[in-house]
């Protein structure tokens, strides 16, 4: 068997690995599996390309490389909180798209050094435009998505300029005279660079007017960007693995773009063209809040000894405080009294996709308790008590009524309907999108203030003492 043909079964194998870790990444039960497969797929990747003679010409760089960024990966994987995921994701997101762009160039490079002018094929250069145009939109895009998730001021608002959708259909156009340039020159660098340049000024204008609380679907729009430019690059350097995993994170992307634009009520075309902007909302928070109440962990107590059936709304503020173990012990001891406990998760509820099931799963919370949004929905008005913990936007009911609000279609909990709310967080400050929650002054609601943990572990102990 010669080496060639070993190398070519590995990445066959990668395929397959990088295959299976996704069908196992579909469940939660079997996700941590899947993550290894996918892993190890990577490794076989690696270590056969770094084995492959032909194209290395030096192990130097690579070893700086490998140890540097092992070195960086290793410290934020160790150290980065578990809320700042998001913005870690958009980052590496941004981080592929911009090795795209660098390999793509350097590939361009070689070709024109070693074989002259003119010797590249039409169908590499299209490649080669296509790593540099969707790679710079990625890193720029995932720059300003980072910037957005970290709620920089810069970014806090959404920003869009006159005439925007103009603009950016102008910079599409100029990107295509600009591949024709590469391509009809036989690979022209000043072509490339533009074509990454205008690309970069594309990426930052898709994603600057992007706001509320559609945030979710511009991540997985952009994961689904970064696979799709390293897909190019493999047609650039002819590297079938990289081909296959680019495709593979492009289509999964998109997927999940779908699933996040039927999350959020958007079509998939407003995403694409970046006209997302919700408009204004109008409300005031001093007059939504008039008629708040508030309430005490004892109280709460004694409202959840007589409730039946309980339903937990997690959000954001749950991932800050790290409640999930302390809602666990809630849960249980109500269930030992008798109640029926279930969790309701929103698609979008925290910063990622998935980010309130891996919490609850990581407090042992078994999946057969978790409701989807529209399994909870249609059974709301027989829930005795719910208790939102550090959600806001997903249960924010302007979503229903006011067509000027950022979230407006967004479908949300509609834990308004039930018997009575508790709501757990720590002022009436509002959560991503920005706007009060109507919510927070309904007759049916009481607000328990305070750190999420905290003031979960506070019932759990007044639950304790009327035992
Ligand atoms: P929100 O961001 O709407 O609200 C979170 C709430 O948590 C805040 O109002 C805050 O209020 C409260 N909070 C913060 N810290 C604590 C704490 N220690 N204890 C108790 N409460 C706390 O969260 P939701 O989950 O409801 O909604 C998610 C939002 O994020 C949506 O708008 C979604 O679109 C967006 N988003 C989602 C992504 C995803 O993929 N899931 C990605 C990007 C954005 P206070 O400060 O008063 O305590």
């Amino acid at each position: 068997m010669t080496i060639e043909t070993i190398i070519k079964l590995s990445y066959l194998v990668s395929a397959i690995l990088f295959i299976f870790g996704l069908k196992k990444m579909s469940h939660p039960r079997t996700a941590v599996q899947g993550n290894w497969l996918g892993a190890a797929g990577m490794f076989v990747a690696l270590a056969v390309t770094l084995f492959d003679r032909s194209s290395i010409h030096g192990y130097g760089f690579i070893v700086l490389g490998l140890v540097a960024g092992s070195a960086i990966g290793a410290y934020f994987a160790k150290t980065v909180e578990m809320t700042a995921m998001p913005q870690m994701v958009a980052l590496f997101n941004g981080f592929g798209g911009g090795a795209s762009i660098l390999v793509a160039g350097a590939e361009l490079g070689k070709l024109l050094v070693h074989q002259g002018p003119d010797s590249a094929r039409s169908d590499v250069l299209i490649a080669t435009a296509a790593s540099g145009l969707i790679g710079a939109v990625t890193f720029w895009g995932s720059l300003v998505a980072y910037g957005k998730l970290q709620e920089l001021k810069v970014f806090r608002k959404p920003l869009s300029l006159p005439g925007h959708q103009i603009v950016n259909g102008g910079l599409a156009v100029l990107l295509a005279l600009l591949t024709f340039w590469l391509v009809q020159s036989g690979g022209s660098v000043s072509a490339y660079v533009l074509i990454c340049i205008v690309s970069s000024v594309l990426g930052v204008l898709l994603v600057v007017p992007i706001g509320g609380a559609d945030m979710p679907v511009v991540i997985a729009l952009l994961n689904s960007y970064s696979g799709l430019a390293a897909a190019a690059t493999g047609f650039v350097i002819d590297n079938s693995v990289l081909i296959i995993a680019g495709s593979l994170v492009g289509a999964s992307g998109v997927i999940l773009t779908q699933i996040m634009c039927k999350a959020m009520n958007r079509s998939l075309t407003n995403v694409l063209f970046g006209v997302m902007e919700g408009g204004g909302s109008t409300a005031d928070a001093d007059e939504v809040y008039a008629n708040v109440r508030s309430t005490s962990a004892e109280d709460v107590a004694m409202i959840l000894e007589t409730a039946q059936r309980v339903v937990v709304v997690p959000g954001y503020g749950m991932a800050v405080a790290q409640a999930q173990h302390a809602v666990r012990d809630l849960a249980n001891i109500l269930e030992k009294r008798g109640t029926n406990v279930e969790f309701a998760i929103h698609p979008v509820a925290g910063r990622m996709p998935g980010h309130m099931n891996v919490l609850l799963a990581e407090a042992d919370i078994p999946y057969e308790k978790l409701l989807e949004m529209d399994q909870i929905n249609p059974t709301m008005e027989t829930v005795d008590v719910a208790i939102v913990i550090g959600a806001n936007d997903v249960v924010n009911p302007v979503a229903r009524t006011d067509p000027n609000s950022p979230i407006a279609g967004m479908p949300i909990i509609d834990v308004d309907k039930a018997r009575t709310v508790i709501v757990i967080k720590r002022s009436l400050s509002p959560g991503f999108a920005q706007i009060p929650n109507p919510l927070f002054a309904a007759d049916n609601a009481l607000m328990l203030f305070g750190d999420g943990k905290q003031a979960v572990l506070e019932i759990v102990t007044a639950l304790k003492e009327n035992m």
